[in-house]
């Protein structure tokens, strides 16, 4: 696809609002490579500090493994820091981020305001299916179904030949909790949305193909 000319200003600041498991990183890559912008994913973000070890990451990989959230003012002077590096000055997809109302107003306090808000909307049970089955590259984070798109080798990233694996949070017990989490917690960034007439509801089920057409004409592209 071709880089796309952005919004008003050059900029285009999107967030993707979802469950986990509703494809919001799979359209953010997708959107990357269309717009150019980078796709900010906070549990990217805090995998990555796990890895590394640092305090931040151990103390994240601690909520992260029980399926809860790390606190607010973690994750928002993570981001703050992160939207603050030049690669964001023209935009940026943010994947996981906003998750509490808390967490966006401290964004709507940047002073950078957002141009859209999809909410990708699947089904629970298809969820639970999704993310069960889901591996995910240890190296370059690409992700894999073991019935719906696995890897050609076995337990092995088609992109790049690193090994795959289950992620601790997504197996069964810990996914059931994240969903929880996402409805008492997240679930009222739709209504917040709403209200400040940003957000688009889009139908997260079929081929990503199909949703990143969605995606595309919510977006009006
Ligand atoms: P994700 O990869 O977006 O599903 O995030 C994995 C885990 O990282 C979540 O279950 C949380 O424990 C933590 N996390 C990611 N983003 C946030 C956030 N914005 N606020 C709090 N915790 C987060």
């Amino acid at each position: 696809m071709d880089t796309e000319t952005h919004q008003s200003g050059g900029t285009l600041r999107l967030v993707l609002l979802g469950p986990p498991g509703s494809g919001k990183g799979t359209q953010a890559k997708l959107l990357v490579d269309r717009f150019k912008i980078p796709q900010v994913s906070t549990g990217d973000m805090l995998r990555a500090a796990a890895r590394a070890g640092t305090a931040l990451g151990q103390e994240a990989k601690r909520s992260m493994d029980r399926g809860v959230l790390v606190p607010d003012a973690t994750i928002v002077g993570l981001v703050r820091e992160r939207l603050g590096e030049p690669d964001c000055s023209c935009g940026y997809i943010l994947d996981g981020f906003p998750r509490t109302v808390a967490q966006a107003e401290a964004l709507e306090k940047l002073g950078t305001p957002l141009d859209h808000v999809l909410s990708l909307e699947v089904p629970e049970d298809e969820l639970v299916v999704r993310l069960a089955g889901r591996r995910t590259c240890r190296s370059c984070g690409a992700m894999y179904h073991v019935q719906f798109s696995p890897s050609r080798g076995d337990a092995v990233c088609d992109a790049c030949g690193a090994p795959t694996y289950q992620r601790d949070d997504d197996r069964e017990e810990t996914v059931r909790r994240r969903l929880q989490v996402y409805t008492t917690e997240t679930e009222p960034l739709v209504s917040f949305y709403q209200e400040r007439g940003l957000l688009r509801r889009v139908p997260g089920t079929g081929t990503v193909a199909e949703i990143a057409q969605r995606v595309a004409r919510a977006l009006g592209v």
